[in-house]
């Protein structure tokens, strides 16, 4: 069985079991198109949604036009609570992601993590573009995630790199304009760069940081307690956040 046959296999078991409740989380990279391509295929109208974290690069927004004028849909922006973001801005700088690792954790929680789990609730399950062979963290990811809440399907979890080219290119897909200036992985437009030949394709996210700032996320709170400094940070935006 081919790869497309085997993922169409998934989305369409996936469509049975779950309804029209399903959704497709998708940030527009070739995976996410390709994943938006097969579920609207089989089931046109499923809902497509994406994280708009107020940093994403303009040629993204220019990407969600051409996906909906293509599907005929709306794109549904997950956006971050306002008055979160407000004061994280206020009290650590726009651009804190650079000054350490825990401050790079909590604006991706604040923008991306937070909306998103807030968004997902009643939700049952959703689609994601994740591939195994995409980095190391996702060596072991599941083509039917159900200990995540809610159930997270990848039916690209087994494709290669040039298995998700072959795709687009057999069925003429629209491509973030980014890949063409040497994009592998296309995020928030401050945290992501093109790569050079023969990096690894995650390369480009977050490039400044190192391993030994990753170690450095623990805390101790009042009672002695062991924190992560970035739990640390995100009770205290959202403390002033709700005042
Ligand atoms: S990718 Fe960068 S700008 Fe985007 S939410 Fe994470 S730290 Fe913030």
């Amino acid at each position: 069985m081919s790869r497309s046959s085997e993922a169409h296999e998934v989305i369409q078991a996936a469509l049975n079991e779950f309804g029209p409740e399903l959704a497709v989380l998708t940030s527009f990279q070739r995976e996410g198109v390709v994943i938006v391509d097969m579920v609207q295929r089989v089931a046109p109208g499923t809902r497509v949604l994406t994280i708009d974290t107020g940093r994403l690069p303009e040629a993204t927004f220019d990407m969600m036009r051409t996906i909906e004028q293509r599907y005929g849909l709306a794109i549904e922006r997950i956006q971050p609570d306002p008055a979160e973001v407000a004061t994280m801005v206020e009290t650590q700088g726009i651009n804190l992601f650079r000054d350490s690792y825990p401050q790079r954790v909590l604006c991706c929680q604040v923008r991306k993590v937070r909306p998103l789990a807030k968004r997902l609730e009643g939700v049952p399950a959703f689609f994601a573009g994740l591939r195994r062979a995409q980095s190391d963290t996702r060596a072991d990811i599941e083509i039917v995630d159900r200990s995540s809440k809610p159930v997270k399907i990848s039916p690209l979890a087994d494709w290669s790199a040039d298995d998700v080219l072959r795709y687009t290119s057999d069925n003429h897909l629209p491509e973030h304009p980014l890949y063409a200036a040497g994009y592998t992985s296309i995020g928030c437009d401050p945290c992501t760069r093109a790569v050079a030949a023969g990096e690894d394709e995650r390369a480009g996210r977050w490039w400044w940081e190192t391993d030994e700032a990753k170690e450095c996320g623990l805390h101790f709170s009042p009672d002695g307690k062991v924190e992560r400094k970035v739990d640390v940070l995100l009770r205290e935006i959202l403390e002033r956040a709700s005042v």
